[in-house]
């Protein structure tokens, strides 16, 4: 770790780490009576439980005592595979809080990569949702380092398996504990959790959060620039805390004081309205593909939200329509954010300047479009191939690199060696810049489509058919061509009812784009593949039409 210069004169502050637990404790103190509302994961029991901070406090505290009567000391990793609850928050803050390390794993990658990241890992316990003990089954004679898996239930929801030795339960843990326990203080840059990347090349690394970072992240995130958090706000993160800690809302809901609500396993449209409704949700964050759902379904039922009023998309690009139908059909407040798990996640938010109060509706959408506006803490820029430095003018684009204290300076166990470009980390997406300082992803350098030396971007192309009226859902890749090198296909999810034919499609983009990016083909699918994180994979979608041959080919 980097060391700095002292000044003869220091400043006379008191001196307090940073730590995750400092987070649950003034918020237990501060906010104690604020709720946490989480949809169950046993069908049997009332679908909701409720419960205040200062409840989900002692049962943390209770947690961090059990893993300590169980010897599991600082440093050491706790896994998870859990939805958004109650019990994954006490984790949140039971393991970090006791210094040891929260490993949250997302469980929709294949099981044998979930056995790797355990292994990698050397996770000492593993906590797990009924959901998954099918999974848990399969993986628990595969993980050596696991002492004890741990139902995130209780004793009535035991299951009689005989495939996972050392079954424990978690209300028994809770009740074990006697409450006698105090978050233990220690250096703000020990580990405090651990998320892989979904790895659609290679094995996984892991993005290992200090509680510095995530302290600091949490803070940055609440600002009003940001994700804008606050005590009145009824905030229900439907982006899973099983992948990057769900973009930290667990950490600057409870620090901000606002009242939480978690889905659990339901997160089709009608179930997440319904919670919406019933719980007076304010705010929300996911990535485009859950928006789909709810949207759909709101439209479908000619429903309006009556307290839904500011949602965060990001995680891929949000599609200009569909941030159109949330402002002009809901009233719903969308601000586009970009981030990855190496930076914790967040890295940029849409928003707009004072100056821009009154540019006509169209000039402004543009601009909230963008992924926007360095978060304070966040550095970027944009260098061509020879990691030269490119301007801010909003059309030079070119591979972005970052720097800021919640950003990987290397991976868990220096997976990959040295990361970083001259202290900075290339984020592998293309991208340019404003003068006014927004940042726009043109895509991911792997994604990018590259036609006789020119870059064609595929978000635009598929930005603009999704913008079609009869267009559900569209991908952009690039297939081999002789001439071109490469050419983009067109992979289109018509919605359901609607006609669109190749040609009518194709003159849709006609005035729009540069006459070079149009697509040389589109192809009508039933549905397109959707990885463990809500992305698009393009990767199998490159895979599999490897061959397809273009028109004139
Ligand atoms: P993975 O997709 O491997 O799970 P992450 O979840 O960390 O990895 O995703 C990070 C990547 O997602 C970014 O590098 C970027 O390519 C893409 N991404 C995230 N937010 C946006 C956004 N708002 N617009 C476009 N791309 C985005």
């Amino acid at each position: 770790m980097q060391t700095y210069p002292q000044s003869p004169v220091m400043g006379q502050m008191m001196s307090q780490p940073l730590s995750v637990s400092s987070i649950i404790r003034f918020a237990a103190r501060h906010y104690g009576s604020s709720e946490i509302v989480s949809r169950r994961i046993e069908p049997d029991l009332p679908a909701l439980h409720r419960y205040t901070y200062r409840d989900c406090e002692a049962r943390a505290r209770r947690l961090a005592q059990a893993l300590q009567d169980r010897g599991v000391a600082m440093g050491e990793r706790v896994g998870t595979l859990a939805w958004n609850g109650y019990r994954h928050l006490e984790l949140y803050y039971g393991v970090s809080g006791s210094g040891a390390v929260l490993h949250t794993i997302n469980p929709r990658l294949h099981p044998e990569q979930i056995a790797y990241i355990v292994n990698h890992a050397e996770d000492q316990y593993l906590f797990f949702d009924l959901t998954f003990l099918p999974l848990v089954e399969g993986i628990a004679a595969h993980c050596p380092t696991v002492k004890g898996f741990v139902l995130m239930s209780d004793r009535a929801h035991m299951p009689a398996t005989t495939r996972i030795a050392n079954l424990l339960c978690y209300e028994e843990l809770i009740e074990a504990a006697d409450g006698a326990y105090t978050w233990p203080d220690f250096d703000e840059n020990a580990a405090a959790s651990l998320c892989y990347t979904s790895g659609t090349t290679g094995n996984p690394k892991g993005a290992l959060y200090s509680h510095r970072s995530t302290v600091l992240h949490a803070y940055a995130s609440a600002m009003p620039n940001v994700l804008n958090v606050s005590a009145i706000d009824t905030v229900l993160p439907v982006v899973p805390m099983f992948h990057v800690n769900a973009w930290g809302l667990p950490y600057s809901g409870l620090l901000s004081g606002a009242k939480i609500v978690f889905p659990g396993a339901a997160l089709d449209g009608k179930s997440l309205y319904e919670l919406f409704e019933e719980e007076g949700v304010t705010f929300s964050a996911g990535v485009p593909t859950v928006w789909l759902g709810l949207i759909n379904y709101a439209l479908q039922n000619g429903l309006q939200f009556s307290t839904f009023r500011r949602t965060v998309i990001g995680g891929s690009a949000c599609p200009p329509a569909m941030m159109d139908t949330l402002i002009d059909k809901f009233d719903v407040q969308v601000i586009h954010g970009w981030g990855m798990t190496e930076m914790s996640p967040l890295g940029t938010t849409g928003g707009l300047l004072a100056k821009h109060r009154n540019l006509p509706r169209e000039e402004q959408r543009k601009i909230l479009q963008k992924q926007g506006h360095a978060i304070y803490g966040v550095d970027m820029k944009i260098v061509d191939d020879d990691g030269v430095e490119l301007p801010w003018d909003g059309h030079s684009f070119g591979h972005l690199l970052v720097k800021g204290p919640w950003i990987v300076a290397s991976y868990f166990r220096d997976e990959g060696g040295d990361v970083l470009q001259d202290g900075w980390f290339p984020t592998g997406d293309v991208a340019t810049i404003d003068p006014d300082g927004f940042m726009q992803i043109t895509d991911r350098s792997k994604d990018v489509i590259k036609s006789g030396g020119e870059w064609i971007g595929s978000i635009d192309l598929e930005n603009i058919a999704v913008s079609h009226p009869a267009v559900l859902q569209a991908a952009c890749i690039g297939v081999a061509h002789p001439k071109w090198d490469e050419r983009p296909l067109l992979l289109v999810v018509r919605r359901p009812g609607a006609e669109v034919t190749r040609e009518e499609l194709l003159g849709f983009f006609e005035g729009k784009i540069a006459k070079f990016w149009m697509p040389d083909d589109v192809v009508f699918v039933d549905s397109l593949p959707i990885g463990g994180t809500g992305k698009i994979q393009k990767n199998k979608l490159r895979e599999q039409y490897r061959a397809h041959r273009l028109p004139g080919v």
